[in-house]
């Protein structure tokens, strides 16, 4: 009973962290705005050192459990043919979705007409973020060093390294017997890993939230009013509209209590901006909240992180659209179509961290020949906009896991049907550690 309440007071402090660094990212703004107090700045600078080393402490996690867990998922599979079909499946869900979202994005953006009378003025001082060229994403999915992809976090390079490594032990046979229990056991150890970073993420998310209060600024959505009510309203069209279908007629399941059981991952992408950074609780909420089998989450999850960008989508439509009025071009059907497919290739080949999204709206300015200063005009408000997409952006990857798994019968209904099921999985309890 009393393990209990101490498990409970985790998912009760990550809402008290929440509502805590609202307040006090609101007084410290307000204060630093009202009165331009050096201690404030400070304060600023001494919480984002903290939130800095939460990021990084999630960070951290990525690269071993995207590897341990593909490989592991590979394992479990352990049939190259229903490997293949549940890749086919995965990939076509996460690109027909993109695609739905940014042509949704650019048709609405057609109509409503957010960049109609904009100021080009702020691209004047502005210098784009390099984007790589679209030939070199591509070509950069088979990793020449699985080691080199490992070091710099490349999350396609791992899955596909990790997938090749995976099918390669399962037709070893016997002899590879040793791997395969090392495997299992790192898996267990890398889900310890995770619950202790999680134990930190009430304060660490204050104070992400504290630090987000830093930059943000009203009149800069007020001045891009329409451009910031469109994403948003077409980031909630995607979740309520699109999400719920595919989970009512695919996946054959209630959108509430699915949007009931992945609040605290939707609470972790927005205070992170980062997928990326989400993935152990996005695995936590398809496999302990939603019931969807830890061989389809290991497979689905790590891989819509870096190739599964919904929300980013969205806020590319919008903007190429908005950029293109305010500089008042033209938009003819070939830049439609050539618009949806850099997009779509964009996003497949970029990690989900925060502002990526940015470096991939100059990359689409250029390859459909807008300056890439044109990304300066929506730059200001991008930072709340990406805490918005990222959330869209995971619920795109939970989605996806959930219809997978109930089209390969690895759904437990009964799971996800019981509202506190995985509710406590996120704790550990650090006095009782043991090695069995
Ligand atoms: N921050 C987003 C993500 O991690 C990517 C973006 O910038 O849109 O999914």
């Amino acid at each position: 009973m009393l393990q209990k309440n101490v498990k409970l007071s985790l998912a009760t402090k990550v809402l008290i962290g929440v509502a805590l660094g609202s307040l006090v990212g609101f007084i410290l703004k307000y204060l630093s705005s009202t009165y331009n107090f050096g201690i404030i700045n400070d304060l600023f600078k001494f919480i984002s050192f903290f939130a800095g080393l939460f990021i990084n402490a999630l960070k951290m996690l990525v690269t071993p459990v995207i590897f341990i867990s593909i490989v592991n998922g590979t394992l479990l599979i352990n049939d190259i043919i229903t490997l293949g079909r549940i890749a086919v499946k995965t990939l076509c869900i996460y690109l027909i979705t993109t695609v739905i979202a940014i042509t949704v994005s650019i048709a609405v953006s057609i109509v409503i007409k957010p960049g109609m009378g904009a100021s080009t003025e702020a691209t004047l001082h502005y210098t784009p973020p390099a984007g790589k060229p679209i030939q070199e994403l591509s070509a950069a999915i088979i990793p020449h060093n699985p080691i080199e992809a490992m070091a710099s976090g490349n999350a396609i390079q791992i899955i596909i390294f990790a997938i090749f490594f995976g099918v390669a032990i399962g037709i070893t046979g016997k002899k590879a017997k040793p791997i395969i229990d090392m495997f299992k056991s790192l898996n267990v150890i890398i889900a310890k890993l995770v619950d202790c970073v999680v134990l930190l993420a009430p304060y660490g998310i204050f104070c992400l939230i504290v630090n987000s209060f830093k930059t943000f600024n009203l009149a800069d959505i007020r001045d891009l009013f329409i451009y910031f009510l469109l994403v948003i309203t077409i980031l909630i069209f995607q979740m309520a509209i699109i999400y719920s279908t595919l989970l009512h007629f695919f996946a054959k399941l209630n959108p509430v209590i699915f949007f009931k059981k992945i609040k605290r991952m939707l609470i972790f992408s927005f205070t992170t901006s980062s997928s990326y950074a989400t993935i152990p609780f996005t695995m936590n909420a398809a496999t302990k909240r939603c019931g969807v089998s830890h061989k389809i989450a290991a497979f689905t999850v790590p891989l819509g992180s870096t190739i599964n960008m919904d929300g980013t989508s969205v806020m590319l439509g919008v903007a190429i659209v908005f950029i293109f009025q305010a500089y008042n071009i033209p938009l003819n059907f070939h830049h439609y179509l050539l618009i949806i497919i850099t997009a779509t290739m964009a996003s497949i080949g970029t990690a989900g961290i925060p502002g990526v999204g940015i470096a991939m709206l100059s990359m689409v300015l250029q390859k459909v020949g807008l300056p890439a200063e044109g990304v300066a005009l929506i730059l200001s408000i991008d930072r709340v906009l990406d805490m918005a997409r990222t959330s869209v952006n995971v619920t795109g990857d939970c989605v996806t896991a959930c219809v997978v798994a109930q089209s390969e019968g690895e759904l437990n209904h009964d799971i996800f049907n019981d509202p506190t099921a995985g509710y406590y999985a996120d704790s550990i309890d650090l006095h009782n550690m043991h090695i069995e």
